[in-house]
């Protein structure tokens, strides 16, 4: 699927995640032989907590310079953050951007189209109603919600070139689905030419695995239990190189008078989706195909988001529904090592 990587030095605002999906690898700590050495930080981009883990080095700056990564990209890419790539076509200040934030947006479409336009990257005018973040989060207006909804629609735009185009001059773009997952592969590539050659990146629950654990063995990656403060994992699935990554309706949400609103919006309705699903995890190589799945896939719910996946080659999908249970894809059972808990 869709992966190239231009901005390396010189890039989003998506959202973020509190950690949906922990690592549960066991601590190595650093001195000794090469293979025991490891270096671990944390910062805090692209609206979400990022911890950066490489093994067999103690290399601090490989990591500080996947953080500037990450607010270059922040930069690029972010819907709210004035003089971004996507804010200024937003604001219709411009309609010429990167090679790279064209093909992002490109990619964005190809999946808004494949999903049908459950996952819709023109979600913009919807979602900047919201705010799940705010310290007395509101409802939005009605009229406004439902004035924003003729405004979505993902044929609205046309990528030419560097050239973006919409129909309908207050469509906005939105890529907090898919930006955190392009740039987790973006860092990826970063590391492995600089020669590391086992690693995980961690941008707020969206994990992407650099090789394998430096002894060899599968990096245990954890499906946290939805809800569960103390990220308790309800099943951890063994891979080494590839991601997982998880949209869920307790990342980020608000209640109020006993309705629980999320971040997943159904694009016809502009609410939070209300479909029976806590959470849905996809496990594919690139991170990319991985964070857009799953929000599709959140989207669409547990018949036609299975469906989707099982039509594709080589992702895997975790659905958590709301009376706990785990639906699993099919093959995924007999291709990953799972440790249920
Ligand atoms: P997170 O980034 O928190 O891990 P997601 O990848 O599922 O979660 O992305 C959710 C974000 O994507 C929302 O905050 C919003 O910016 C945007 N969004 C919400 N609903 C949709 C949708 N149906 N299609 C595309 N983007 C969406
Ligand atoms: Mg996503």
């Amino acid at each position: 699927m869709f992966h190239s990587c231009v901005l390396k030095k010189n890039l989003l605002r998506p959202v973020c995640a509190l950690l949906a999906l922990l690592l549960v690898t066991g601590g190595l700590t650093g001195c000794g032989n090469s293979s025991q050495k490891q270096v671990r930080k944390t910062s805090f981009f692209l609206n979400t907590v990022i911890t950066i883990t490489l093994y067999g080095t103690e290399e601090e700056t490989l990591i500080d310079r996947c953080f500037e990564l990450c607010r270059d990209y922040e930069a690029l890419l972010s819907r709210t953050l004035d003089g971004s790539e996507i804010y200024n076509l937003n604001s219709r200040l411009t309609d010429t951007v990167s090679d790279e934030t064209a093909a992002l947006i490109q990619a964005g479409l190809s999946y808004s189209r494949l999903s049908n336009g459950a996952f819709d990257i023109t979600i913009g005018s919807c979602s900047s109603l919201w705010d799940f973040s705010a310290e007395a989060p509101v409802l939005p207006d009605k009229a406004a919600l439902s004035e924003a909804l003729t405004h979505v629609g993902y044929e609205k735009v046309s990528v030419n070139g560097n050239s973006v185009t919409f129909s309908d001059d207050r469509t906005l773009l939105d890529l907090g689905a898919i930006a955190k997952g392009y740039i987790a592969d973006c860092l990826k590539e970063f590391l492995l030419e600089n020669g590391v050659r086992s690693a995980t990146i961690d941008l707020g629950g969206n994990i992407l695995c650099v090789g394998e654990k430096p002894d060899g063995s599968d990096f245990k990656i954890g499906i946290q239990k939805p809800f569960d403060e103390q990220g308790t994992p309800v099943i951890a699935v063994s891979l080494s190189d590839w991601s997982v990554v998880t949209s869920g309706i307790y990342e980020r949400y608000f209640e109020e008078d006993g309705t629980l609103y999320h971040h997943i919006l159904d694009p016809s309705t502009g609410y939070p989706c209300d479909n029976g699903l806590l959470s849905v995890t996809i496990l594919s190589e690139h991170s990319l195909d991985g964070d857009a799945l799953s929000t599709a896939c959140f989207s669409l719910g547990l018949s036609d988001g299975m469906a989707l996946i099982d039509s594709l080659e080589n992702i895997y999908a975790v659905f958590i529904t709301d009376d706990y249970e785990l639906h699993y894809s099919a093959g995924l059972k007999d291709t990953f090592s799972i440790t249920e808990y």
